[in-house]
């Protein structure tokens, strides 16, 4: 099988598309979303109708959903996060906000091979960023390949018998990744719809099970129309600046 896996859209609609697109091309079989679908971006319920039309075999919640639907105060977000939870709130329709509300807590088991969180196994808030966090989160994992969302980093993490065998994240990450038999993989697409990585495409990945192999793919995709978009919503500026910069 191979899983189409989308994190941390953002409400981004051009992103999304130019990530689907692309896919479609590539090909696959089913779709995993990691999370935070909404938040940030202009777009709230045209991504959330995108993503529901996409019937994702597997879907956990992220921070963003949370907050951006009411489900959770914003505590511990920032004023331009808190100001774009709030607009997304007042956004959304509301049978979009009741299909955000009602998204699952990770982890969520995929398949024989796959398991998916939004910040990490544990606890879904959670960042991963290094190894030591890596290390701890893949003592947990019941599957050999975890995919996680939140940081907006692309990440792989291999462990052999719950010793870290490798670590790469941002620039180090290769565009293919061959899975070994034995290892436990920790793995981040990075962010379809707000990159942080100072790499301003957008991110998605392939996990083709059968073949072993890990497409991480980046695109360009119509930033300016994005970032145009949100300036337009009202949304704060620097919601639109940092598209541009990929940070
Ligand atoms: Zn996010």
């Amino acid at each position: 099988m191979r899983h189409l896996v989308l994190t941390d859209i953002h409400a981004n609609l051009e992103a999304l598309d130019s990530c689907l697109a692309d896919a479609a091309v590539r090909g696959y079989d089913d779709v995993v979303v990691l999370g935070d679908v909404v938040g940030y971006g202009a777009d709230p319920n045209a991504v959330v109708e995108r993503v529901r039309a996409l019937q994702p075999m597997a879907i956990v919640r992220g921070n963003h959903d949370k907050v951006s639907c009411g489900l959770e105060a914003a505590d511990g977000f920032n004023s331009v996060a808190r100001a774009a939870a709030h607009w997304t709130l007042g956004a959304l329709t509301p049978d979009n906000r009741q299909w955000v509300a009602a998204l699952p807590k990770g982890p969520i088991t995929v398949d024989a091979d796959v398991e998916i969180c939004h910040g990490s196994p544990i606890d879904e808030d959670e960042y991963i960023f290094g190894q030591s966090e890596a290390r701890i989160a893949l003592l947990t994992t019941k599957r050999n390949v975890c995919l996680f969302g939140h940081t907006h980093y692309p990440a792989v993490f291999e462990s052999l018998n719950g010793t870290m065998e490798a670590a790469r994240v941002a620039g180090a990450v290769a565009p293919e990744l061959v899975l070994r038999t034995g290892i436990k993989y920790l793995i981040n697409p990075g962010s379809v719809g707000q990159p942080r990585d100072g790499d301003p495409r957008a991110a998605y990945a392939i996990v083709d099970v059968l073949a072993a192999r890990v497409e991480m793919v980046r695109l360009p995709y119509a930033v300016a129309i994005a970032q145009d978009k949100i300036r337009k919503a009202g949304l704060p500026d620097p919601l639109a600046d940092r598209l541009a910069a990929g940070r």
